[in-house]
Protein backbone atom coordinates (compact mmCIF):
# COMPACT_ATOMS: atom_id res chain seq x y z
CA UNK A 1 0.00 0.00 0.00
CA UNK A 2 2.88 2.70 0.75
CA UNK A 3 4.27 1.53 -2.59
CA UNK A 4 1.30 2.63 -4.33
CA UNK A 5 -0.19 4.88 -2.23
CA UNK A 6 -0.41 7.54 -5.54
CA UNK A 7 -2.56 4.52 -7.21
CA UNK A 8 -5.70 4.90 -6.22
CA UNK A 9 -7.15 2.54 -8.84
CA UNK A 10 -4.76 -0.02 -8.74
CA UNK A 11 -4.64 -0.26 -5.13
CA UNK A 12 -8.39 -1.12 -5.66
CA UNK A 13 -8.41 -3.58 -7.81
CA UNK A 14 -5.08 -5.74 -5.80
CA UNK A 15 -7.84 -5.10 -2.96
CA UNK A 16 -10.48 -6.42 -4.19
CA UNK A 17 -8.72 -9.69 -5.24
CA UNK A 18 -6.78 -9.87 -1.72
CA UNK A 19 -9.82 -9.69 0.26
CA UNK A 20 -10.70 -12.91 -1.90
CA UNK A 21 -7.68 -14.85 -0.73
CA UNK A 22 -7.54 -15.55 2.59
CA UNK A 23 -9.10 -19.40 2.69
CA UNK A 24 -6.39 -20.28 -0.46
CA UNK A 25 -3.60 -19.43 1.92
CA UNK A 26 -5.33 -21.18 4.61
CA UNK A 27 -5.71 -24.36 2.43
CA UNK A 28 -2.31 -23.89 0.70
CA UNK A 29 0.71 -22.28 2.97
CA UNK A 30 3.22 -22.88 0.22
CA UNK A 31 1.81 -19.99 -1.66
CA UNK A 32 3.37 -17.83 1.53
CA UNK A 33 6.71 -19.44 1.12
CA UNK A 34 6.98 -18.95 -2.17
CA UNK A 35 6.39 -14.90 -1.73
CA UNK A 36 3.53 -15.14 -4.24
CA UNK A 37 1.85 -12.14 -3.33
CA UNK A 38 4.25 -9.82 -3.79
CA UNK A 39 5.58 -11.06 -6.52
CA UNK A 40 2.30 -10.91 -8.20
CA UNK A 41 1.50 -7.35 -7.57
CA UNK A 42 4.81 -6.38 -8.88
CA UNK A 43 4.60 -5.97 -13.06
CA UNK A 44 7.37 -7.32 -14.95
CA UNK A 45 7.62 -3.89 -16.38
CA UNK A 46 6.55 -0.34 -17.15
CA UNK A 47 7.03 0.95 -20.28
CA UNK A 48 6.71 4.81 -20.67
CA UNK A 49 7.51 6.69 -23.52
CA UNK A 50 6.77 10.01 -25.45
CA UNK A 51 4.71 10.19 -28.78
CA UNK A 52 5.52 13.33 -29.97
CA UNK A 53 3.13 13.91 -33.40
CA UNK A 54 1.69 16.68 -36.09
CA UNK A 55 -1.66 18.02 -35.78
CA UNK A 56 -3.51 19.32 -38.90
CA UNK A 57 -2.57 23.09 -38.02
CA UNK A 58 1.10 21.83 -38.02
CA UNK A 59 1.62 22.16 -34.12
CA UNK A 60 3.74 19.78 -32.86
CA UNK A 61 2.25 17.52 -29.99
CA UNK A 62 2.86 15.28 -27.35
CA UNK A 63 1.07 12.68 -25.26
CA UNK A 64 2.57 9.87 -23.27
CA UNK A 65 2.27 6.74 -23.89
CA UNK A 66 2.22 3.44 -21.37
CA UNK A 67 3.01 -0.65 -22.03
CA UNK A 68 2.01 -2.14 -18.56
CA UNK A 69 3.50 -5.99 -19.49
CA UNK A 70 2.20 -7.56 -16.14
CA UNK A 71 3.07 -11.08 -15.98
CA UNK A 72 3.61 -13.70 -18.92
CA UNK A 73 3.84 -16.89 -16.48
CA UNK A 74 0.34 -18.51 -18.33
CA UNK A 75 1.65 -17.11 -22.08
CA UNK A 76 2.42 -13.83 -24.05
CA UNK A 77 1.56 -10.44 -22.90
CA UNK A 78 -2.11 -9.63 -24.03
CA UNK A 79 -4.29 -6.53 -23.52
CA UNK A 80 -5.68 -3.87 -24.70
CA UNK A 81 -4.50 -0.46 -25.68
CA UNK A 82 -6.61 2.56 -24.19
CA UNK A 83 -6.48 6.22 -25.58
CA UNK A 84 -8.02 8.74 -23.03
CA UNK A 85 -7.14 11.54 -21.61
CA UNK A 86 -7.77 9.79 -18.19
CA UNK A 87 -4.95 7.81 -18.70
CA UNK A 88 -2.03 7.52 -16.39
CA UNK A 89 0.32 4.94 -14.58
CA UNK A 90 -2.44 3.73 -12.08
CA UNK A 91 -5.16 3.47 -14.44
CA UNK A 92 -2.49 1.29 -16.27
CA UNK A 93 -1.39 -0.82 -13.64
CA UNK A 94 -5.22 -1.69 -12.47
CA UNK A 95 -6.33 -2.84 -16.04
CA UNK A 96 -3.44 -4.67 -16.42
CA UNK A 97 -3.38 -6.49 -12.85
CA UNK A 98 -6.92 -7.23 -13.75
CA UNK A 99 -6.30 -8.76 -17.17
CA UNK A 100 -3.71 -11.16 -15.70
CA UNK A 101 -6.82 -12.66 -13.93
CA UNK A 102 -8.58 -12.77 -16.43
CA UNK A 103 -6.98 -13.91 -19.05
CA UNK A 104 -5.92 -16.82 -16.95
CA UNK A 105 -9.64 -17.40 -16.84
CA UNK A 106 -10.01 -18.02 -20.05
CA UNK A 107 -8.12 -21.01 -20.23
CA UNK A 108 -6.12 -20.21 -23.05
CA UNK A 109 -2.31 -19.40 -23.01
CA UNK A 110 -1.97 -15.50 -22.73
CA UNK A 111 -0.49 -13.35 -20.30
CA UNK A 112 -1.53 -10.08 -18.96
CA UNK A 113 -1.01 -6.70 -19.83
CA UNK A 114 -2.22 -3.15 -21.02
CA UNK A 115 -1.44 -0.14 -22.37
CA UNK A 116 -2.39 3.26 -23.96
CA UNK A 117 -1.86 6.99 -23.92
CA UNK A 118 -3.60 10.27 -22.46
CA UNK A 119 -4.36 11.06 -26.30
CA UNK A 120 -7.88 11.96 -26.86
CA UNK A 121 -9.33 10.92 -29.76
CA UNK A 122 -12.44 12.69 -29.74
CA UNK A 123 -12.73 15.61 -32.21
CA UNK A 124 -9.65 14.69 -33.96
CA UNK A 125 -9.56 13.94 -37.66
CA UNK A 126 -8.68 11.10 -39.31
CA UNK A 127 -5.39 11.80 -40.35
CA UNK A 128 -4.77 13.45 -36.76
CA UNK A 129 -5.54 9.35 -35.33
CA UNK A 130 -3.61 8.09 -37.85
CA UNK A 131 -0.38 10.46 -37.18
CA UNK A 132 -0.88 9.46 -34.02
CA UNK A 133 -1.45 5.71 -33.98
CA UNK A 134 2.05 5.83 -35.93
CA UNK A 135 4.12 7.54 -33.52
CA UNK A 136 2.82 5.44 -30.91
CA UNK A 137 3.52 2.68 -32.83
CA UNK A 138 7.27 3.59 -33.80
CA UNK A 139 8.23 3.45 -29.93
CA UNK A 140 5.86 0.50 -29.00
CA UNK A 141 7.01 -1.69 -31.74
CA UNK A 142 10.22 -2.99 -30.06
CA UNK A 143 8.41 -4.21 -27.24
CA UNK A 144 5.74 -6.65 -29.18
CA UNK A 145 5.58 -9.76 -31.14
CA UNK A 146 3.38 -12.37 -31.70
CA UNK A 147 5.00 -14.44 -28.58
CA UNK A 148 6.07 -11.88 -26.47
CA UNK A 149 3.19 -9.12 -26.10
CA UNK A 150 0.05 -8.71 -28.23
CA UNK A 151 -1.85 -5.50 -27.99
CA UNK A 152 -5.38 -5.29 -29.13
CA UNK A 153 -8.55 -2.16 -28.92
CA UNK A 154 -9.86 -0.85 -25.57
CA UNK A 155 -11.89 2.54 -24.71
CA UNK A 156 -10.57 4.72 -28.00
CA UNK A 157 -9.48 2.36 -30.01
CA UNK A 158 -10.84 0.35 -32.59
CA UNK A 159 -10.40 -1.50 -35.76
CA UNK A 160 -9.21 1.85 -37.42
CA UNK A 161 -6.72 1.97 -34.59
CA UNK A 162 -5.74 -0.88 -34.62
CA UNK A 163 -5.17 -1.04 -38.80
CA UNK A 164 -2.82 1.88 -38.48
CA UNK A 165 -1.11 0.30 -35.37
CA UNK A 166 -0.42 -2.62 -38.06
CA UNK A 167 0.62 -0.84 -40.79
CA UNK A 168 3.32 0.91 -38.78
CA UNK A 169 4.27 -2.17 -37.27
CA UNK A 170 4.68 -4.03 -40.74
CA UNK A 171 6.40 -0.86 -42.16
CA UNK A 172 9.00 -0.88 -39.09
CA UNK A 173 9.59 -4.80 -38.87
CA UNK A 174 8.76 -5.58 -42.88
CA UNK A 175 7.37 -8.72 -42.03
CA UNK A 176 3.31 -9.69 -42.08
CA UNK A 177 3.39 -10.86 -38.65
CA UNK A 178 -0.51 -10.76 -38.09
CA UNK A 179 -0.13 -12.26 -34.62
CA UNK A 180 0.96 -9.00 -33.16
CA UNK A 181 -2.35 -7.00 -32.59
CA UNK A 182 -5.89 -8.55 -32.29
CA UNK A 183 -8.31 -6.51 -33.12
CA UNK A 184 -7.51 -6.41 -36.67
CA UNK A 185 -10.50 -5.95 -39.57
CA UNK A 186 -12.04 -9.32 -40.22
CA UNK A 187 -10.19 -10.20 -43.97
CA UNK A 188 -7.14 -8.18 -43.36
CA UNK A 189 -6.10 -10.63 -40.42
CA UNK A 190 -8.99 -9.69 -38.03
CA UNK A 191 -11.17 -12.73 -36.84
CA UNK A 192 -15.35 -12.43 -37.25
CA UNK A 193 -17.02 -12.23 -34.00
CA UNK A 194 -14.30 -10.19 -32.25
CA UNK A 195 -16.49 -6.71 -32.77
CA UNK A 196 -19.17 -8.55 -30.84
CA UNK A 197 -17.41 -10.78 -28.25
CA UNK A 198 -17.06 -8.46 -25.33
CA UNK A 199 -20.68 -7.88 -25.26
CA UNK A 200 -21.65 -10.90 -26.29
CA UNK A 201 -19.76 -12.95 -23.85
CA UNK A 202 -21.46 -10.93 -21.28
CA UNK A 203 -24.68 -11.64 -22.13
CA UNK A 204 -23.34 -15.59 -22.76
CA UNK A 205 -22.30 -15.13 -18.99
CA UNK A 206 -25.48 -13.96 -17.98
CA UNK A 207 -27.33 -16.42 -20.00
CA UNK A 208 -25.37 -19.08 -17.56
CA UNK A 209 -25.92 -17.27 -14.02
CA UNK A 210 -29.80 -17.17 -14.93
CA UNK A 211 -29.54 -20.73 -15.81
CA UNK A 212 -28.95 -21.74 -12.32
CA UNK A 213 -31.91 -19.96 -11.39
CA UNK A 214 -34.36 -21.01 -14.03
CA UNK A 215 -34.53 -18.14 -15.94
CA UNK A 216 -33.60 -16.58 -19.08
CA UNK A 217 -33.18 -12.82 -20.73
CA UNK A 218 -37.00 -12.99 -22.34
CA UNK A 219 -38.58 -10.38 -21.30
CA UNK A 220 -36.41 -9.49 -18.64
CA UNK A 221 -35.88 -5.19 -18.45
CA UNK A 222 -32.34 -4.13 -18.89
CA UNK A 223 -30.35 -1.10 -18.56
CA UNK A 224 -26.86 -0.80 -20.25
CA UNK A 225 -24.46 1.91 -19.51
CA UNK A 226 -21.82 3.21 -22.26
CA UNK A 227 -22.58 3.31 -25.72
CA UNK A 228 -19.65 2.07 -27.21
CA UNK A 229 -18.44 -1.15 -28.55
CA UNK A 230 -19.20 -3.39 -25.69
CA UNK A 231 -22.44 -1.79 -24.55
CA UNK A 232 -24.10 -2.17 -28.36
CA UNK A 233 -22.87 -5.45 -28.57
CA UNK A 234 -24.41 -6.37 -25.02
CA UNK A 235 -27.50 -4.74 -25.92
CA UNK A 236 -28.02 -6.74 -29.71
CA UNK A 237 -27.40 -10.01 -27.94
CA UNK A 238 -29.74 -9.38 -24.83
CA UNK A 239 -32.51 -8.29 -27.57
CA UNK A 240 -31.72 -11.24 -29.35
CA UNK A 241 -32.29 -13.41 -26.21
CA UNK A 242 -35.96 -11.50 -25.98
CA UNK A 243 -34.87 -8.94 -23.62
CA UNK A 244 -36.54 -5.52 -23.56
CA UNK A 245 -32.89 -2.90 -23.08
CA UNK A 246 -34.35 0.30 -22.08
CA UNK A 247 -31.29 2.30 -21.50
CA UNK A 248 -27.69 3.35 -22.52
CA UNK A 249 -25.74 6.18 -21.51
CA UNK A 250 -22.22 8.21 -22.69
CA UNK A 251 -20.14 9.94 -20.55
CA UNK A 252 -22.72 13.27 -20.49
CA UNK A 253 -25.89 11.79 -20.05
CA UNK A 254 -28.44 8.78 -20.44
CA UNK A 255 -30.99 7.94 -22.71
CA UNK A 256 -34.31 6.14 -21.07
CA UNK A 257 -36.46 4.64 -24.06
CA UNK A 258 -39.87 2.88 -22.28
CA UNK A 259 -40.54 0.67 -25.56
CA UNK A 260 -36.62 -0.35 -25.93
CA UNK A 261 -34.36 0.58 -27.55
CA UNK A 262 -33.67 1.01 -31.36
CA UNK A 263 -30.14 -0.13 -31.93
CA UNK A 264 -30.25 0.26 -35.21
CA UNK A 265 -29.94 4.01 -34.16
CA UNK A 266 -27.50 3.96 -31.40
CA UNK A 267 -25.61 1.95 -34.07
CA UNK A 268 -26.26 5.09 -36.46
CA UNK A 269 -25.20 7.95 -34.14
CA UNK A 270 -22.32 5.93 -32.50
CA UNK A 271 -20.61 3.76 -35.16
CA UNK A 272 -21.64 6.26 -38.06
CA UNK A 273 -21.84 9.71 -36.82
CA UNK A 274 -19.73 9.68 -34.20
CA UNK A 275 -22.20 11.46 -32.63
CA UNK A 276 -23.64 12.09 -28.71
CA UNK A 277 -26.39 9.74 -26.97
CA UNK A 278 -28.31 12.84 -26.73
CA UNK A 279 -29.69 12.68 -30.37
CA UNK A 280 -31.10 9.35 -30.42
CA UNK A 281 -34.46 11.79 -29.17
CA UNK A 282 -34.47 13.16 -32.40
CA UNK A 283 -35.25 9.88 -33.84
CA UNK A 284 -37.45 8.24 -31.33
CA UNK A 285 -40.08 11.56 -29.80
CA UNK A 286 -41.18 9.21 -26.60
CA UNK A 287 -37.40 8.76 -25.61
CA UNK A 288 -35.93 10.91 -22.65
CA UNK A 289 -32.63 12.41 -22.23
CA UNK A 290 -31.21 13.08 -19.21
CA UNK A 291 -27.95 14.36 -18.15
CA UNK A 292 -25.05 13.11 -15.76
CA UNK A 293 -24.19 9.51 -16.25
CA UNK A 294 -25.17 8.11 -12.46
CA UNK A 295 -28.39 8.80 -13.04
CA UNK A 296 -29.19 5.53 -15.34
CA UNK A 297 -28.50 3.00 -12.32
CA UNK A 298 -32.06 5.21 -11.18
CA UNK A 299 -34.11 3.03 -14.01
CA UNK A 300 -35.82 0.21 -12.58
CA UNK A 301 -34.56 -2.80 -13.99
CA UNK A 302 -34.30 -6.76 -13.48
CA UNK A 303 -30.28 -6.59 -15.28
CA UNK A 304 -27.99 -3.97 -14.93
CA UNK A 305 -25.06 -4.52 -17.44
CA UNK A 306 -22.30 -1.37 -16.47
CA UNK A 307 -20.31 -1.29 -19.91
CA UNK A 308 -19.03 2.36 -19.56
CA UNK A 309 -15.99 2.85 -17.62
CA UNK A 310 -14.34 1.73 -13.71
CA UNK A 311 -16.28 3.41 -10.94
CA UNK A 312 -19.54 3.86 -12.93
CA UNK A 313 -21.59 2.69 -9.72
CA UNK A 314 -21.07 3.79 -5.93
CA UNK A 315 -22.11 2.61 -3.00
CA UNK A 316 -25.50 5.27 -3.40
CA UNK A 317 -26.32 3.84 -7.15
CA UNK A 318 -26.05 -0.03 -5.75
CA UNK A 319 -28.49 0.68 -3.18
CA UNK A 320 -30.79 2.60 -5.85
CA UNK A 321 -30.76 -0.57 -7.98
CA UNK A 322 -31.15 -3.00 -5.00
CA UNK A 323 -34.41 -0.48 -4.24
CA UNK A 324 -35.74 -0.85 -8.33
CA UNK A 325 -35.41 -4.67 -7.86
CA UNK A 326 -32.31 -5.39 -9.52
CA UNK A 327 -31.87 -9.51 -9.74
CA UNK A 328 -28.55 -9.72 -11.55
CA UNK A 329 -25.94 -6.89 -12.18
CA UNK A 330 -22.76 -8.17 -14.72
CA UNK A 331 -20.13 -6.16 -15.17
CA UNK A 332 -18.99 -5.68 -19.17
CA UNK A 333 -16.53 -2.87 -18.29
CA UNK A 334 -13.32 -3.33 -16.18
CA UNK A 335 -14.35 -2.19 -12.90
CA UNK A 336 -17.13 -0.56 -13.40
CA UNK A 337 -18.91 -1.22 -9.80
CA UNK A 338 -16.49 0.28 -6.58
CA UNK A 339 -15.64 -2.02 -3.53
CA UNK A 340 -18.65 -0.72 -1.56
CA UNK A 341 -21.04 -1.07 -4.53
CA UNK A 342 -20.18 -5.31 -4.81
CA UNK A 343 -20.76 -5.70 -1.01
CA UNK A 344 -23.98 -4.06 -1.04
CA UNK A 345 -24.73 -6.45 -4.43
CA UNK A 346 -23.33 -9.73 -2.37
CA UNK A 347 -24.76 -9.09 0.85
CA UNK A 348 -28.27 -8.48 -0.52
CA UNK A 349 -28.42 -11.77 -2.61
CA UNK A 350 -28.08 -10.08 -5.91
CA UNK A 351 -26.28 -12.32 -8.61
CA UNK A 352 -23.12 -10.51 -9.40
CA UNK A 353 -21.21 -11.51 -12.58
CA UNK A 354 -17.32 -9.60 -11.55
CA UNK A 355 -15.41 -8.04 -14.54
CA UNK A 356 -12.46 -10.45 -15.22
CA UNK A 357 -15.16 -13.42 -15.63
CA UNK A 358 -17.96 -11.47 -17.34
CA UNK A 359 -16.16 -9.30 -19.95
CA UNK A 360 -13.44 -12.08 -20.75
CA UNK A 361 -14.94 -12.44 -24.01
CA UNK A 362 -13.07 -9.76 -25.84
CA UNK A 363 -10.07 -10.94 -25.08
CA UNK A 364 -10.48 -14.77 -25.36
CA UNK A 365 -11.76 -14.07 -28.76
CA UNK A 366 -8.53 -12.22 -29.72
CA UNK A 367 -6.40 -15.20 -28.26
CA UNK A 368 -8.82 -17.06 -31.22
CA UNK A 369 -7.57 -14.71 -33.39
CA UNK A 370 -4.20 -15.37 -32.87
CA UNK A 371 -5.00 -18.94 -33.05
CA UNK A 372 -5.94 -18.33 -37.04
CA UNK A 373 -3.32 -16.20 -37.46
CA UNK A 374 -0.70 -18.70 -36.75
CA UNK A 375 -2.28 -21.46 -38.40
CA UNK A 376 -3.31 -18.92 -41.41
CA UNK A 377 -6.67 -19.66 -41.96
CA UNK A 378 -10.06 -17.95 -40.70
CA UNK A 379 -13.10 -19.57 -38.97
CA UNK A 380 -16.79 -18.54 -39.83
CA UNK A 381 -18.36 -16.23 -37.62
CA UNK A 382 -20.42 -19.38 -36.62
CA UNK A 383 -17.32 -21.28 -35.60
CA UNK A 384 -16.24 -18.63 -33.25
CA UNK A 385 -19.27 -17.56 -32.07
CA UNK A 386 -19.74 -20.90 -30.55
CA UNK A 387 -16.27 -21.31 -29.32
CA UNK A 388 -16.99 -17.85 -27.61
CA UNK A 389 -20.02 -19.57 -25.67
CA UNK A 390 -18.35 -22.27 -24.62
CA UNK A 391 -15.13 -20.68 -23.02
CA UNK A 392 -17.81 -17.96 -21.23
CA UNK A 393 -19.68 -21.11 -19.60
CA UNK A 394 -16.44 -23.00 -19.28
CA UNK A 395 -15.36 -19.85 -17.06
CA UNK A 396 -18.60 -19.67 -15.03
CA UNK A 397 -18.33 -23.00 -14.03
CA UNK A 398 -14.72 -22.67 -12.77
CA UNK A 399 -15.82 -19.59 -10.94
CA UNK A 400 -18.98 -21.03 -9.36
CA UNK A 401 -16.82 -24.15 -8.20
CA UNK A 402 -13.95 -22.36 -6.99
CA UNK A 403 -16.21 -20.30 -4.92
CA UNK A 404 -17.95 -23.59 -3.80
CA UNK A 405 -14.85 -25.44 -2.91
CA UNK A 406 -13.08 -22.74 -0.83
CA UNK A 407 -16.30 -21.62 1.36
CA UNK A 408 -18.62 -18.88 -0.34
CA UNK A 409 -21.09 -20.48 -2.67
CA UNK A 410 -22.60 -18.51 -5.11
CA UNK A 411 -19.83 -15.45 -4.90
CA UNK A 412 -18.37 -15.64 -8.39
CA UNK A 413 -16.35 -12.60 -7.09
CA UNK A 414 -14.04 -15.03 -4.92
CA UNK A 415 -14.76 -18.41 -7.37
CA UNK A 416 -13.07 -16.14 -10.47
CA UNK A 417 -10.45 -14.62 -8.47
CA UNK A 418 -9.31 -17.89 -6.53
CA UNK A 419 -9.73 -19.85 -10.15
CA UNK A 420 -7.57 -17.79 -11.95
CA UNK A 421 -4.78 -16.83 -8.28
CA UNK A 422 -4.35 -20.34 -7.98
CA UNK A 423 -3.45 -21.17 -11.51
CA UNK A 424 -1.05 -18.16 -12.43
CA UNK A 425 0.92 -18.98 -8.45
CA UNK A 426 1.54 -22.31 -9.35
CA UNK A 427 2.82 -21.12 -12.83
CA UNK A 428 5.60 -18.79 -10.87
CA UNK A 429 6.30 -22.12 -8.59
CA UNK A 430 6.87 -24.01 -11.37
CA UNK A 431 8.69 -21.94 -13.13
CA UNK A 432 10.83 -21.03 -10.75
CA UNK A 433 12.20 -17.82 -9.15
CA UNK A 434 13.11 -15.13 -11.45
P1 LIG B 1 -15.64 2.53 -26.17
O1 LIG B 1 -14.63 3.62 -26.22
O2 LIG B 1 -16.09 1.87 -27.40
O3 LIG B 1 -16.94 3.04 -25.39
C1 LIG B 1 -16.91 3.53 -24.10
C2 LIG B 1 -18.29 4.05 -23.82
O4 LIG B 1 -18.41 4.40 -22.44
C3 LIG B 1 -18.63 5.29 -24.61
O5 LIG B 1 -19.99 5.28 -24.89
C4 LIG B 1 -18.27 6.41 -23.62
O6 LIG B 1 -18.96 7.62 -23.84
C5 LIG B 1 -18.81 5.78 -22.37
N1 LIG B 1 -18.25 6.38 -21.17
C6 LIG B 1 -16.97 6.70 -20.88
N2 LIG B 1 -16.90 7.21 -19.66
C7 LIG B 1 -18.17 7.20 -19.19
C8 LIG B 1 -18.78 7.58 -17.98
N3 LIG B 1 -18.04 8.11 -17.00
N4 LIG B 1 -20.10 7.38 -17.85
C9 LIG B 1 -20.84 6.87 -18.83
N5 LIG B 1 -20.33 6.52 -19.99
C10 LIG B 1 -19.02 6.67 -20.16
O7 LIG B 1 -15.03 1.46 -25.12
P2 LIG B 1 -15.41 -0.06 -24.95
O8 LIG B 1 -16.85 -0.25 -25.14
O9 LIG B 1 -14.43 -0.85 -25.73
O10 LIG B 1 -15.00 -0.27 -23.42
C11 LIG B 1 -15.91 -0.02 -22.36
C12 LIG B 1 -15.39 -0.69 -21.11
O11 LIG B 1 -15.27 -2.10 -21.34
C13 LIG B 1 -14.01 -0.26 -20.62
O12 LIG B 1 -13.97 -0.37 -19.21
C14 LIG B 1 -13.09 -1.31 -21.22
O13 LIG B 1 -11.87 -1.44 -20.51
C15 LIG B 1 -13.96 -2.54 -21.04
N6 LIG B 1 -13.61 -3.68 -21.89
C16 LIG B 1 -13.60 -3.56 -23.25
C17 LIG B 1 -13.31 -4.65 -24.04
C18 LIG B 1 -13.42 -4.60 -25.52
O14 LIG B 1 -13.32 -5.67 -26.15
N7 LIG B 1 -13.64 -3.46 -26.14
C19 LIG B 1 -12.90 -5.93 -23.43
C20 LIG B 1 -13.05 -5.99 -21.99
C21 LIG B 1 -13.35 -4.87 -21.27
P3 LIG B 1 -18.19 8.89 -24.50
O15 LIG B 1 -18.37 8.70 -25.96
O16 LIG B 1 -18.93 10.04 -23.94
O17 LIG B 1 -16.75 8.86 -24.04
Amino acid sequence: KVKNAHQPEFLQAAEEIFLSLTPVFEQHPEYIQHNILSRMVEPDRIISFRVTWQDDYNQVQVNRGYRVQFSNVVGPYKGGLRFHPSVNESIMKFLAFEQVFKNTLTGLPIGGAKGGSDFNPKGKSNSEIMRFCQAFMTELYRHIGADVDVPAGDMGVGAREIGYLFGQYKRIRNAHEAGVLTGKTPGYGGSLVRKEATGYGLVYFVEEMLRDINETFLNKTVVVSGSGNVAIYAIEKAQDLGAKVVACSDSNGYIFDPEGIDLNIVKEIKEVKSDRIQTYVDYRPNATYTEGFQGIWSIPCDIALPCATQNEIDGDSARTLLANGVKVVAEGANMPSNLEAINVFLENGILFGPAKAANAGGVATSALEMAQNSGRYYWTFEEVDEKLQEIMKNIYVKSKEAAFKYGSPGNLVVGSNIAAFVKVADGLITEGVY
